[in-house]
């Protein structure tokens, strides 16, 4: 027991550095988490803490709404990763992230949706959705959340920023980051000239008959 709370705190903290140096969280934003599923209990990084500063004994250890371990105070926003991670069963981590380019579309209330890449229809099908704005700290942060995530692994928060789930910190994770590399690399192309789609007939091929994508992967 005392073992697999440690390994599920590591994690925690594997991650949160990781973002911390990809530049995807810094001291004020972002948080990530681990449910246990076994004991109810939520693993998140604190609230106001440098990332990279990270150690196992400051995540916060929240059940039943309740912090009851961690040296520093949980994060505000724990209340969007128990409203994602209800909503999903499949899953047991959340990420939430204020990756740029992800990022400046919550800011523009966009919908994310592209034929361009073959990375972003098998992962994402056809669009990443955008929530309209919720207060942070409260509990309208998390208004839509549960909705939105049962269909999309990956969704916008309107004016804040990104939350991703997934089984494992990893899955969720890695498709931040996949997401990110299509966007900035999209950003790229427009000082190229004109961006080519996947021919409409292959695109929906790729999302339909493809083994890897996200349709077939839920099967
Ligand atoms: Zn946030």
């Amino acid at each position: 027991m005392a073992n697999r709370i440690n390994d599920i705190k590591k994690e925690v903290v594997y991650y949160a550095k990781l973002m911390d140096e990809k530049g995807m969280v810094n001291t004020l934003e972002g948080n990530l988490s681990i449910l246990d599923r076994e004991t109810g209990e939520l693993y998140i990084t604190p609230s106001g803490t440098r990332k990279r500063f990270l150690d196992e004994d400051m995540i916060a250890v929240v059940k039943d709404g309740e912090q009851i371990a961690g040296s520093v105070k949980r994060s505000s926003e724990y209340l969007l990763h128990e409203a994602a991670l209800n909503a999903r069963p499949d899953c047991n981590a959340v990420a939430h992230i204020h990756a740029p380019y992800l990022t400046a579309y919550a800011y523009c209330g966009k919908d994310i949706s592209m034929k361009c890449s073959t990375t972003f229809a098998l992962v994402f099908g056809e669009k990443i959705p955008c929530l309209p704005y919720g207060e942070a700290g409260t509990v309208h942060i998390a208004d839509g959340i549960e909705e939105a995530i049962k269909n999309h692994d990956l969704v916008l928060l309107g004016n804040h920023g990104v939350v991703a789930v997934g089984k494992t910190m990893e899955d969720a994770v890695k498709i931040i980051e996949a997401a990110e590399e299509v966007l900035r690399i999209y950003h790229i192309t427009q000082g190229i000239g004109e961006v080519k789609n996947i021919p409409e007939d292959k695109w929906l091929s790729l999302i339909e008959n493809h083994p890897g994508s996200r349709k077939n992967r839920y099967k």
